[in-house]
């Protein structure tokens, strides 16, 4: 078989800078050895996040020059509208700014005190909008999804046993919307089989209860069907995508994922009257219906970005590429959560560093040496992202999992890229015993991630 290759060249450049070690020593000290503030300016490769980091294409940029900008009843809402609407199906499409704003409109309205929501697994803005309002998130993964170490297809699927087991000790009248999440940003980006979409809502029709996809990386999420599922070779991705959606009632919806734009979202219901109580919010909190908080310019990007996301040598390219990353790392030994999952690599921190404990942030460690190392920049997601104290000792409590996230942006970066990155990891891997913990200095009450301050353990 030949090389897997981008499926596009490229017209426009964007340079990146390069730093002596020496340099980003300096510049890791004064951001407190918290990759979140370093400059971007600062980092060579930067898989932070593949959230509105996508490159657009010519055709989405030209878009962006024919957004009609009127206030009501703009001609990019109605191609937007459309195209959501061929991909969805769903009766009633809303603009949002992005993911979150979704999730805040719809649970301000569906949730509430004693309400609770399942999902495979809750993403953190999701499980933040759902307990704002005062409802519980929870999660149903099922068992082999837990095992970083274990290979499956579908390691993103809900447990659908404990789903029904829930809902019979919960009431049916407690639980106002199901949701499931594609693919599986939380579990290590892993996809969720077509018939477990069906099996849920085999569920939801029992118990009449509706259900919701958190939709961000469907196209993603229906290649992995189409490659991995029986039954499903034949079909187009588009056809794929519209059978997942037809088992749901609505979706929340980040474009800044899976519709290759750097902002935008949008909600899509089938109900009337939650669209009718949803619209009223959003004209409280984002904006007129036909642009809900987005730019003509942006409406039309994203009708562009859904039909692009379609291809499927787009998506064979984007899984490849990282599968690719996954599999140098596989060979060299370092521990990732198995198999690679769509959007994202996952290290698993505690086995990469046995030697350092959970309260001296293992994740966090790794972080720090691969930007010293090659100016790579990721994402810790253990005890500093999660981490909890205990309200009697003070001691930390630790998430189950120290993970570090590398984040591929889509279009964005090209196979010799990814294989520096992979030479980083490796380098980093073999040196992995001098590595040291480190202890955070300052932190925020809330969210402390983005801001806290570390210090190296000498
Ligand atoms: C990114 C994301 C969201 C939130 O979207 P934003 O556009 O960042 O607000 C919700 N759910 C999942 C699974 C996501 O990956």
């Amino acid at each position: 078989m030949k090389t897997i290759i981008e499926p596009f060249k490229i017209k426009s450049v964007e340079p990146i800078k390069f730093t002596t070690r020496k340099e980003r020593e300096k510049i890791l000290k004064e951001a407190g050895y918290n990759p979140f503030m370093i400059h971007a300016e600062d980092v060579l490769i930067d898989l932070l996040t593949d959230s509105g980091t996508s490159a657009m294409s010519a055709k989405q940029w030209s878009g962006i020059m024919n957004g009609d900008e009127s206030y009501a009843g703009s001609r990019s809402f109605f191609r937007f509208e459309k195209t959501v609407k061929k991909i969805t199906g769903h009766k009633f499409i809303i603009p949002t700014h992005q993911g979150r704003a979704s999730e805040k409109i719809l649970f301000s309205i569906i949730g509430g005190k004693g309400k609770y929501i399942p999902n495979n697994t809750h993403f953190d803005t999701t499980r933040a909008n759902i307990e704002f309002t005062g409802a519980e998130a929870v999660d149903f993964l099922n068992e082999i999804g837990k095992h970083p170490e274990q290979r499956a297809d579908f390691k993103g699927n809900m447990d659908v046993d404990a789903l029904e087991a829930f809902i019979k000790k919960t009431g049916k009248e407690n639980i106002p919307l199901i949701m499931i999440t594609i693919t599986n940003n939380s579990g290590g980006g892993q996809p969720v089989s077509m018939q477990n979409i069906k099996d849920v809502r085999a569920v939801c029709d029992k118990y009449k209860i509706p259900l919701f996809l958190d939709a961000c990386r469907f196209a993603e999420n229906a290649y992995f069907i189409k490659t991995r599922e029986k039954g499903y070779q034949d079909k187009s991705i588009l056809e794929i995508v519209q059978e997942i959606f037809s088992y749901a009632d609505g979706a929340t919806m980040s474009a800044k994922k899976d519709a290759l734009v750097n902002i935008g979202g949008f909600l899509s219901v089938n109900d009337e009257n939650l669209a009718t109580k949803c619209r009223n919010l959003l004209i409280v909190t984002e904006g007129f219906p036909t642009y809900g908080g987005l730019a003509g310019r942006d409406l039309e990007a994203i009708a562009q970005g859904l039909e692009e996301i379609l291809d499927e040598n787009y998506l064979h390219y984007r899984i490849r590429s990282t599968e690719y990353l996954g599999e140098k790392m596989i060979n060299a030994g370092i521990p990732i959560i198995e198999p690679p999952g769509g959007h994202a690599i996952y290290i698993d921190a505690k086995r990469f560093l046995p030697h350092i404990p959970p309260y001296e942030y293992p994740g966090q460690s790794i972080v720090c040496e691969i930007y010293l190392e090659g100016g790579v920049r990721a994402v810790e997601i253990g005890s500093v992202m999660f981490g909890k104290y205990d309200k009697e000792t003070g001691k930390l409590i630790p998430p189950p999992m120290e993970l570090v996230r590398l984040a591929i942006p889509r279009r964005v970066y090209t196979q010799s890229h990814i294989d520096y990155v992979a030479e980083v990891l490796i380098e980093t891997y073999n040196n992995r015993k001098n590595l040291k913990g480190c202890k955070i200095v300052y932190e925020a009450p809330m969210l402390r991630h983005f801001t806290a301050q570390f210090e190296p353990i000498k």
